[in-house]
Formats: C-alpha cells, structure tokens, sequence
C-alpha cells in the first residue's frame, strides 16, 4: 500500500518513536519524588520545544488531547461573552465547537474574504474569529497576517488552528497577531493523542477540565507524556517543502491531462496536498477504485463513520457539485520520487475506468 493520507496523520517519524518509548518508561510527571521530577523534565523539555517552534514562551504552551481539545479550549476560553466568528471552511472540530457562531465566508480559491470579515467585525466588533492556518482537505493557506490587521482595527481576537501547518510552512502566527494557535502531534509525524493549545504572551486561559490543576490549572488530567514527547521531537523533523511542492505539481499536471480540476489550486498552498475533482465521478467511487489499486487516499470529507459526504470546504469555495467528486492526496513527510509514476498511473487507469463506463466498481 502506498500512503498518500498524510493530512489524515503524518507517518511517525523515528525520532518521534524514539522519545515515545522512552517516556513509556517513566513516572507521572506531576509526581514529587524523583522519578516523577525525571518526567516532569522531559514534560518541559518537551514545552520548550513546541516553544520554541512556534515562537512563544513555554508557560504559553498548554498541552492538551490532541487539536480537537485545544480548539475548543480556545473557543471557550478566549470567546466567552463574545460572539464567535469561524470560517467557512474550518475543521469540524472548529465549526462545531460552539453552537450559534457567525460563518465568514471564503472566496472562490478558498480564501479567507477580508472584506467579508471586515463587514462581519463592523457588526460585531470585539468578537472571537477562528480561522485556520492551512486547510486540510485543499491545503490552501489563509493570509493570517492580513486577518489579524483585520481583527485588531476591530478589536477582535484571532485565534489559529495551525494543525496542518506546523511543521510543512515555516510561519509565526503568533509574532502576526494571533492571540492563540493549536497544533497537534500527530500531523507533524508524532503519534496521535497529544496537541497544544499555545497562546501570546501571558493570556490567561480558564480550564474546560478542572481535574487536579495541572498545566498551572488550565488542563486537567494527567498529561499523555509519551505522546506529548513524541510531538516534541516530531516538530524538529526535516522537511522539504520544495521537493515535495514538485512532485505535488508533476502529479496534478498529470492528472489535469486526465480530465481532474485543481481544486484551490490558485491559491497559496501547502506543498503536499492535492484536492482532485473528476466531474461526474463519486469520490466515493475513486477512493475504492485507487484503494484497490494501492494507495490510500481520502475522500475530501470523510465523517467518522466513514461514510463520504459533500465536501463542505468545497461547497464554501462554490464548487457546487465537484463538492462530492473531489479527493484529496496528500504526500507524507517521507515521500519518495518513484511515488509519482506510480499514482499517476493508478489515477489514469482509474479516470479512464470511471469516465468511459468500464468501471466494475462505479
Ligand atoms: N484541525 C485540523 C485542520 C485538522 O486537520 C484536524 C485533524 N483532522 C484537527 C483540527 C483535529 O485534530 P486532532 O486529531 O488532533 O484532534
């Protein structure tokens, strides 16, 4: 099988392996005694390093479950008594955080509309808007900077899911204004069940788990130290945005000549991720088609019972019914060249299939 699902989760990079079997072997943290002062080094060690990466103080750094946590950590802390804005093409985990919340809208390269969001913040000055670093299904890119000039004329927080970012684009969300940024392990090559809420300088943030008042009282619960070292050293990991932007375009050239559309290929966008619409072809039917042949992509939106529904990312951006017909490629940190013959092979026997009515499995 050949993995092109990297959005879905990264592969676990060894130096992240390495630090998580070796926080296997320790104590609580938060335990007084000195195995639990060896864990609560690591513990740190390990704040100072997602610290570091994203530009903040470690007493900022709050870990949490993963980004599903942290994103509602940061909706309930930072936007209580206000209204929420989202975009309209968050993570659900943003989008359903929070019942009742105003949609900024996008344009058509899957863009944050500036001006949409100035005429949101006119209306309702001083409200909390969430918008996402990069999108995981098109990987496009938010102007965040741009956002947060916005906000800060209205007096609004912003607050940064930067979950598929990290690690692929070299960019400080907070040093551009953001109040807070979420990222999560497990899509930077570290293992699922550990992520950070991070935010400026000294914002106090109120806990949504009380439990024993760990991380100064903002998160309860003992902290998953394996998974969380395990991030820690997958946020240092080596990748080649150029190399992989390359193989990106020699792909979605290939697949273009095959009758796919790009989809938010206009746009500023992660290196890694391809968002492919073959019109009149269920992505369903192209997920099983390419699953069969060998690799494991995903359909643009796949809910957690599996089933393949309209992509609502796309559907933001207008794609009307390209919105069901889409998948999305996207390239792991350790992709290799030979991978690109290869799916575009795979692509074309399957379009070819698909398009001329010699599917068996339309
Ligand atoms: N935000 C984005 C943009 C994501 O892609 C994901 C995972 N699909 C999440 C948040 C949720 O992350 P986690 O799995 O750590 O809860």
């Amino acid at each position: 099988m050949i993995y092109l699902d990297a959005n879905a989760t990264e592969p676990v990079r060894p130096e992240a392996y390495e630090a998580t079997r070796a926080a296997m072997a320790l104590a609580n943290p938060y335990a007084i005694h000195a195995m639990g002062r060896a864990a609560r080094r690591v513990l740190e060690d390990a704040r100072d390093a997602v610290a570091r990466c994203l530009n903040a103080k470690p007493a900022d750094v709050i870990f949490c479950s993963g980004a599903t946590e942290a994103n509602l950590l940061a909706m309930h802390a930072l936007g209580e008594g206000q209204r929420i804005l989202v975009g309209a093409t968050e993570h659900d985990s943003v989008l359903g955080a929070v019942a009742g919340v105003g949609i900024i809208p996008v344009l058509r390269d899957g863009t944050v509309d500036l001006a949409g969001l100035e005429a949101l913040l006119i209306a309702e000055p001083g409200a909390l808007v969430c918008l996402m670093a990069a999108n995981n299904e098109t990987g496009v890119l938010h102007d965040i900077a741009a956002a947060a000039a916005v906000c800060a004329r209205h007096g609004a927080l912003l607050h940064v899911d930067a979950v598929q970012a990290v690690g692929r684009c070299k960019q400080d969300w907070l040093g551009m204004g953001a109040a807070s940024v979420v990222v999560s392990g497990h899509k930077a090559g570290g293992p699922m069940g550990a992520g950070a809420l991070v935010v400026s300088a000294g914002r106090e943030i109120k806990a949504d788990l009380r439990g024993g008042g760990q991380e100064m009282g903002r998160r309860g619960g003992t902290p998953a130290l394996p998974a969380i070292a395990g991030m820690a050293a997958a946020l240092g990991g080596a990748y080649d945005a150029v190399k992989i932007a390359m193989y990106r375009d020699e792909i979605e050239a290939f697949c273009a000549g095959v009758g796919a559309v790009a989809m938010g290929a206009g746009a500023a966008r992660m290196a890694n991720t391809m968002c492919l619409a073959l019109p009149g072809v269920k992505a369903q039917m192209q997920v099983i088609a390419l699953d069969m042949a060998g690799f494991a992509v995903s359909a643009g939106a796949a809910c957690s019972s599996g089933k393949v529904v309209e992509s609502h990312v796309l559907l933001a951006m207008g794609a009307g019914e390209l919105a069901g017909q889409a998948i999305r490629v996207s390239l792991p940190w350790n992709v290799s060249a030979d991978v690109v013959p290869a799916f575009c092979n795979a692509y074309e026997a399957m379009a070819e299939r698909a398009l001329h009515g010699r599917a068996r499995c339309a």
